[in-house]
């Protein structure tokens, strides 16, 4: 890559063998409906250490699968954290529900497990507990979830991890998508994301009638299991043929070509993270000696985290400044997140300005450099370089 090019936030890592397994399957296999897709299922549920994976054409039809499986619908609440991707709340009212928000804790950028706390006493004063809470593991940092999974047993909802940053990092030691706190964990594949299928999501679980219900919800609500029928004799009467729609289900089915792709990715992700890791290394050590003078916040340096984007907070006044002069120097620079609750869809449903504070002031002030696993470290100290130059520029 010339020094002149363009360095984007966020790069899938495709290799030959990834080329390879897709190709394979176009020149030998189903496209679809083939071995591929459960092959792929069963190696993401035990690389997560989770008993089942249902793989699905997006990480948002993984969260609208999880909700439908979870029983939400019309009346429920639902909750996450306003510092995501608007997939993390759409999938609630996909189904009817309604969402609202927890503010996040502003070391760990994740939803904060005292406002949560604060806010399930004031919802179990007026009878509006929600049914499911949605937790995302912002940039690849778990949420707390032995302390959520104590709120869940007490308050009786059910939690699902938005894992689309964190899928390939750990919590306790233990693989993010593992379950041990959670009803289900959901994974995007989207290609920024920490292995790609292009197009991709799953959901991963260790309950068996949850599992059969998402498989249900991602493909028509049509089954061919005769425990899931209304009245199994019916085949009798019919025949082999014969299956029931027992749901209203959706084709949210990943294709066989994805799937190769995915089995051949997923082989690399440890070393993916590793990789990330180091670099967010690199970043912390390029920004240590400048962070009083420019008032720079890093990112938690964690071991654990799957490092999915490195989001440094500066003062906001100067962010949009440092923002474009990136921009204009080909960096490809970002921000994660607006809240949600601000966005125009939202605020008619009557969220304001103010809501959740400390997402928003966290959204003032940051910034995304770019991360990925083929970034180099010329091009990182080409990002810092750039990135100081600025600062100094606008400071006040
Ligand atoms: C990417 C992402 C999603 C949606 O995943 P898609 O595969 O793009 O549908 C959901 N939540 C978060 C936090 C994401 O980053």
């Amino acid at each position: 890559m010339s020094e002149q090019s363009h360095i984007p936030y966020g790069m899938h890592h495709i290799e030959q063998d990834d080329i390879d397994a897709a190709i394979d399957v176009l020149e030998n296999h189903f496209l679809t409906q083939g071995q591929k897709v459960p092959e792929f299922e069963a190696r993401l549920a035990e690389f997560a250490g989770a008993q089942y994976a249902v793989a699905v054409n997006s990480g948002t039809s993984a969260l609208h699968i999880a909700c439908l499986a979870l029983g939400v619908g019309k009346g429920d609440k639902v909750w996450t954290s306003p510092n995501t991707f608007v997939a993390s709340a759409n999938c609630a009212l996909y189904c009817q529900a309604e969402v609202d928000f927890v503010d996040i804790d502003s070391d760990t950028l994740n939803i904060s497990v005292e406002s949560l706390a604060e806010k399930l006493r004031w919802a179990e004063k007026h009878n509006c507990l929600p049914k499911v809470v949605i937790v995302v593991h912002f940039a690849g940092l778990s949420c707390d979830m032995q302390a959520i999974d104590k709120l869940a047993k007490k308050y009786y909802f059910s939690v699902i991890e938005d894992a689309s940053h964190a899928f390939g990092g750990q919590y306790q030691q233990q693989m993010i998508g593992c379950c041990n706190y959670s009803s289900a964990t959901i994974c995007s594949f989207h290609p920024v994301k920490p292995i790609t299928t292009a197009e991709g999501g799953a959901v991963l679980t260790n309950d068996a009638k949850l599992a059969k219900r998402l498989n249900l919800f991602a493909k028509h609500g049509v089954t061919r299991d005769e425990t899931q029928m209304s009245c199994a004799t019916e085949r009798l009467e019919h025949g082999d043929w014969y299956y029931q729609q027992v749901e209203l289900g959706y084709n949210y089915r990943l294709s066989d070509l994805q799937a190769a792709l995915g089995i051949s990715q997923l082989k690399k992700l440890s070393h993916y993270i590793e990789l990330r890791l180091e670099k967010a290394k690199k970043y912390h050590a390029l920004l240590a000696n400048h962070l009083d003078e420019y008032s720079i916040k890093l990112p938690l340096l964690s071991e654990q985290s799957a490092w999915h984007i490195y989001t440094i907070q500066i003062p906001a006044k100067q962010r949009k400044v440092v923002f474009d002069a990136l921009r204009a120097n080909n960096i490809g620079v970002n921000v994660h997140y607006i809240p949600v609750h601000l966005q125009p869809f939202y605020q008619q449903m009557g969220f304001k300005k103010g809501d959740f504070p400390i997402a928003e002031q966290y959204y003032q002030s940051a910034l995304t450099l770019p991360l990925f696993p083929a970034l180099t470290y010329q091009q990182q100290q080409k990002v810092i370089e750039c990135l100081l130059a600025a600062l100094k520029q606008t400071k006040p």
